[in-house]
């Protein structure tokens, strides 16, 4: 006699389900043959869950069994081979067919009419339990959503806790998921460089591999990140109770730079201006090349003929960073007004908490009416999720605000420093920095380096353009005695610039919050 295949199903939906693992069901089946003198040649093993049916060695093995592989099969019980009805059609179809069924734990006999009858009672219970608990996983998943708990594997960057608990922050790859946010933020780098540098620095996937663009991509599309659960097939969206790991409006940025697909271009070398200057002619990028050790910035338009040399754009910029150094004794001056001004921040952060609180509300009230119209049947469910979508994310950028006001004091403080000490280092350091300390100073302290032709303008950002014009007003000229009204100038304009700063742009680094950095 021919031997005998085995099928083994194990489910992660335990519930109602002990004595059935693998090892017992194989146990199980082994000691059925056993006793009946019966020989296995094949094991098959399914392995699903209650929600979804992934029964790929079930179809093998019937396949198997069609083409008169073995006198029959032996399974466990009825229900580990009819989770559903069709499933059953096909093991009553092998038993016509003459094949031997066999389940260790039901003595039926299938080539009977009333062991027939039986398995087919048998299995029309499995499949309505099985129904029954799919619904229940089901409306457990969604109360775990609406409670804000992500109930499927966590995405990279975070860890998973046990169903009923929200992600916890991957200490060891959720910095390397900002970096991912904030590197392709500065449009400089592209997916796929992207992908490399993060391999480095250590990121893998969950079975230890390279990240892949593809991935990278996903990723950076998931709003996740920012606290805002989407469910990717139906698009319904849910506030998360996890902790963000990106603001909302560095996210936002992102995903225009992912629609227009920019800054994908390889770099191939690293010249003080490369990206910076753009053509007054064409609105493109010049790009730096070295000819006989000289380096030009050219237009690549042909009709354009821009084409400038690196030491006249250089000559240009330093011209204007010239009037903006500060000596030391200047800036200690600056600093000492400032923190006689300090207490004034403090109204405006009241001013800017109240008016978010404000905001938030009249949000709250609009997510309810939001509901309130779609339950009554005013509103179609795919307007419903888009509208809750921009709520939510506009919820999310006012809670991130009012976190950013509420640190408002040492952060606008932190970035009124910052200009401080750009204005009191340029002198000393731009001539001796490295190449991209130079890039960086430059980067943040210009906002649009044009050329035409062979003419180069160069354009400061706010408040270096506000100093610039108060110290070229006052004398018009590359002096240092300044008149005693250019101080107290450039100490509310530095305040007035770090308190907007702030208030626009509440995120980890200035330099990467600024718009500039995203196209240069
Ligand atoms: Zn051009």
């Amino acid at each position: 006699m021919k031997p005998y295949f085995a099928y083994i199903r194990v489910s992660t939906a335990r519930q109602g389900e002990q004595g059935s693992s693998l090892q017992e069901q194989r146990d199980a089946i082994s000691s059925f043959a056993l006793r009946n003198k019966l020989s296995i040649s094949l094991w098959f093993e399914d392995r699903e869950t209650a929600a979804k049916s992934g029964r790929r060695e079930f179809s093998r093995m019937l396949a198997a069994l069609k083409r008169g592989g073995a006198s029959g099969v032996i399974i466990h019980k009825i229900d580990r081979s009819a989770r559903n009805l069709k499933d059953w059609a096909s093991i009553q179809d092998l038993a016509e067919a003459g094949l031997d069924i066999r389940f260790t734990q039901e003595s039926v006999n299938l080539r009977s009419n009333e062991g027939r009858l039986t398995g087919d009672f048998l299995a029309v219970i499995a499949a309505h339990y099985i129904r029954n608990l799919r619904d229940e996983v089901k409306k457990g998943l969604r109360g775990r959503l609406k409670q804000g708990i992500y109930p499927f594997a966590a995405p990279i960057g975070y860890l998973d806790q046990g169903g009923g608990r929200p992600k916890r922050i991957d200490p060891l790859r959720a910095p390397l998921v900002i970096q991912c946010f904030e590197r392709y933020a500065t449009g400089t780098v592209s997916l796929r460089s992207l992908e490399r540098e993060l391999f480095d620095a250590g990121l893998r996937s969950k079975n230890g591999k390279m990240v892949r663009i593809n991935r990278l991509a996903d990723i950076l599309r998931n709003p996740f990140y920012t606290g805002i659960i989407r469910i990717k097939r139906s698009g319904e969206v849910f506030g998360g109770v996890h902790e963000p790991l990106i603001q909302q409006s560095l996210f936002n940025r992102i995903q225009s730079v992912l629609d227009r697909k920019t800054g994908a271009k390889k770099i191939v070398h690293d010249f003080l201006f490369r990206r910076m200057i753009s053509c007054a002619g064409c609105g493109h990028s010049l790009i730096g090349e070295l000819q006989k050790g000289t380096v030009y910035y050219r237009c690549h338009n042909r009709a354009c003929a821009t084409s400038v040399r690196h030491d006249k754009v250089e000559r240009e910029v330093w011209s204007h960073l010239f009037p903006i150094c500060l000596s030391r004794e200047e800036t200690e001056q600056i600093e000492q007004a400032a923190q006689q001004m300090e207490a004034s921040f403090k109204g405006i952060q009241a001013k800017q908490l109240r008016a978010i609180a404000l905001k938030l509300e009249n949000i709250k009230h609009r997510l309810s009416r939001l509901t309130d119209a779609f339950l009554e049947g005013d509103v179609d469910h795919a307007l419903f999720g888009e509208k809750k979508l921009n709520l939510l994310q506009e919820q999310q950028l006012l809670e991130q605000q009012r976190n950013s006001a509420i640190e408002s004091q040492p952060t606008s403080r932190a970035i009124f420093d910052k200009y401080l000490e750009l204005l009191k280092t340029l002198s000393l350091s731009y001539q001796s920095a490295n190449l991209s300390e130079r890039r960086e100073m430059v980067i943040s302290i210009t906002s649009n380096i044009k050329a035409h032709r062979k003419n180069v303008v160069v354009e400061l950002r706010s408040p270096f353009r506000e100093i610039e014009s108060a110290a070229l007003v006052q004398h018009g000229g590359l002096r240092r005695d300044r008149p005693r009204t250019f101080l107290p100038k450039v100490l509310k304009l530095l305040q007035k610039h770090a308190i907007a700063a702030n208030g626009n742009t509440p995120m980890r680094s200035s330099a990467q919050a600024d718009p500039k950095s995203s196209d240069a």
